[in-house]
C-alpha cells in the first residue's frame, strides 16, 4: 500500500486519490488470531498540507476470529476510516536510534499507509466478539461445545432472563 507522492510534494495544496486492494496476513492481537477472508479494501486521498502529506481514507475488511465463548470462528465485516498526517523525516536518525519507530515519518517520495490501516481495523474490533448473542460456550469441565450438544457434567445454569423474571416477582 505504497503511494507515489514525489509529484505531490512539490505541490502544496495538491491532492491524489488511491485505492489498494491488499491480501492482508492473519495477525495476534491482544491474544487473538485475526485473519482476513477477503482483500483489504481502502480508498481515500492524499493531499501536500503544508507540514506534510495529510492521508485520509476509507478501510472496508471482512475478517475471520473466534468467538470468546465457545472458540468457533466467526466472520465480521469492518469499516472504518483513517486520516493521519505523515511528515517528511528532517535528519538521519541518530546512532542507534530506531527509524522505523514511527510509521508516519517517512523519507523520500514513498509513504506506506500499510501501518495506519491496520490500526484502523484492529481499534475498532468489538470488545466482545460472539458468533450469537445467545452462545452457549463451552463447558469448562469438559470441553463440550454447548451449542452442538448437551453435557452431563453437573452445573447449575441461570439463565439471565429468567433472574430477572426472578427479581420482577419479588418486588
Ligand atoms: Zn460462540
Ligand atoms: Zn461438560
Amino acid at each position: 500500500m505504497q503511494l507515489e507522492i514525489s509529484g505531490l510534494k512539490e505541490n502544496k495544496g495538491q491532492s491524489l486519490d488511491f485505492r489498494f486492494e491488499e491480501d492482508f496476513p492473519s495477525l495476534n492481537f491482544g491474544g487473538r488470531t485475526i485473519a482476513f477472508d477477503t482483500p483489504v479494501i481502502v480508498d481515500g486521498s492524499a493531499t501536500n498540507v503544508e507540514s506534510g502529506i495529510l492521508v485520509k481514507c476509507r478501510v472496508r475488511a471482512g475478517i475471520v476470529v473466534d468467538c470468546d465463548r465457545c472458540l468457533r470462528p466467526v466472520t465480521i465485516g469492518v469499516e472504518t476510516t483513517a486520516v493521519e498526517e505523515f511528515v517528511e523525516a528532517k535528519s538521519v536518525p541518530a546512532e542507534g536510534e530506531d527509524e522505523d519507530r514511527d510509521c508516519r515519518v517517512f523519507k523520500g517520495s514513498v509513504i506506506d499507509i500499510k501501518c495506519i490501516v491496520y490500526e484502523s481495523i484492529l481499534l475498532n474490533l468489538p470488545m466482545k466478539i460472539l458468533c450469537s448473542s445467545d452462545c452457549r460456550g463451552i463447558c469448562s469441565s469438559c470441553g463440550t461445545d454447548l451449542n452442538l450438544e448437551k453435557c452431563s457434567c453437573s452445573r447449575q445454569d441461570v439463565d439471565p432472563r429468567m433472574e430477572k423474571l426472578k427479581d420482577w416477582f419479588k418486588e
